[in-house]
């Protein structure tokens, strides 16, 4: 199974992270490459600090 990146869409083959169309037919799991996931969860912490999670009501 090929996993795709769903913000940058590369997909993971032996090497790492490339960009690349995802072989047809194959079974396609989405996932984050390392870089997305990093800035995803830049996003979730900030996304949480302007709601003000985290405070005590
Ligand atoms: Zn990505």
């Amino acid at each position: 199974m090929q996993v795709i990146c769903c913000v940058c869409h590369k997909t993971k083959n032996h090497k790492g992270w490339a960009k690349q169309a995802a072989r047809s037919g194959g079974r396609l799991s989405h996932g984050y490459c390392p870089q997305c996931y990093k800035q995803m969860m830049k996003r979730v912490e900030n996304f949480f600090v302007m709601n003000g999670c985290g405070k005590s009501a």
